[in-house]
């Protein structure tokens, strides 16, 4: 009984909790997949690959996002009550940097971010993406029928190369002054997940989607790996504040490590790396736990004074001054090794 302490149960019971919604939610999704087998290429190049559609407005995407948005404020909620939970900020206490999240929040529910992320980097990673899921293709699906097992082996392989390239986030100069715009929150919440700016979108859409494709995935696991791991990043970035006890420490990302990832202090930078399964940074040594957080953001932080629009330009601004070696921000060098 001592390896279940409060957190763990409480976690356990929500993960099996939201699985069983998800798997009621979308089972007829799943049950297609399995009737009428697609491969994950199809799925994803319908989401990715055709312009036209991602200028579609789709009231599916709109509630399927609005709903797992909603599980996630909900558990929220129920564990650190309604006086800090998000949804009360959201409501009343409505901060610059907060409005930037609900901003990017809004733009991904109503399908225009995909759109405008094209749109406002002339699609770099978009094209890119095209041109190897068009070349390459392997179905791992052939070689493990068991859904879970694939969704396992897909999850562990996905995330390391997800870890990696987090790491190049911060390590590579003109990476992270893309990434920082999503470290520029300076308060947490649910929807911070939401805030990364178009060009860190693009850079996405081809470094982690690729490995889906490259790897093969069948439809079934890629769709229970996408709302799982949904689910739980908007879970890291939420108010909990918890490190889910065991749990947290040997299998999954707790809040408490993502929180500590954002913290503004120079001693937390460079560690938890992994958004979802926590294997990848405690073999590379870059695990931290039992720390306080004082303060998430950045050290010295250009965002969330004159609005938007202008925090969008200081990323083109700050990426350009990097690539061409100009003047960069000054915590860069303490953020980047
Ligand atoms: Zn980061
Ligand atoms: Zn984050």
């Amino acid at each position: 009984m001592s390896l279940l302490k409060k957190n763990s149960l409480r976690f356990a019971l929500t993960l099996i909790g939201a699985t069983a919604i998800f798997t009621v939610h979308f089972w007829e999704q799943l049950h297609n997949a399995y009737e009428n087998p697609e491969t994950l290429h199809a799925f994803v190049s319908k989401r990715y690959h055709n312009l036209m559609d991602l200028m579609d407005f789709n009231w599916k995407h709109l509630f399927t996002d609005l709903f797992t948005v909603s599980i996630a404020l909900t558990i929220e909620t129920i564990w650190v009550g309604w006086d800090h939970c998000s949804l009360k900020k959201l409501l009343h206490l409505r901060s610059k940097s907060l409005n930037s999240d609900l901003f990017f929040f809004v733009l991904a529910i109503t399908n225009s971010f995909k759109f405008l992320s094209v749109v406002l980097t002339f699609g770099i990673g978009y094209l890119a993406f095209g041109i190897v899921s068009d070349s390459v293709q392997f179905n791992m699906g052939e070689f493990i029928p068991w859904p879970w097992l694939q969704f396992i082996v897909v999850s562990l392989y996905s995330e390391l190369i997800a870890y990696w390239i987090h790491r190049f986030a911060h390590s590579v100069k003109w990476w992270w002054m893309v990434h920082r715009f999503h470290h520029s929150a300076n308060e947490m919440g649910t929807l911070t997940y939401y805030r990364v700016h178009f060009i860190e979108d693009q850079l996405n859409t081809f470094f982690k989607v690729i490995p889906f494709i490259v790897f093969g995935m069948p439809l079934e696991s890629y769709v229970i790996y996408y709302f799982i791991t949904e689910l739980h990043n908007l879970l890291i970035h939420s108010e909990i504040k918890s490190d889910w006890g065991w749990f947290g420490r040997y299998v999954l990302v707790s809040p408490m490590a993502h929180r500590i990832h954002h913290s503004a202090d120079a001693m937390h930078y460079n560690y938890n790396f992994s958004n979802f399964l926590t294997i990848w940074d405690r073999l590379m040594g870059t695990f931290k736990e039992n720390t306080v957080v004082e303060k998430v953001g950045l050290t010295d932080n250009p965002y969330n004074q004159k609005g938007i629009f202008s925090d969008l330009w200081t990323t083109y601004k700050d990426l350009m001054g990097a690539i061409f070696e100009r003047k960069i921000p000054t915590d860069d060098a303490d953020q980047h090794r």
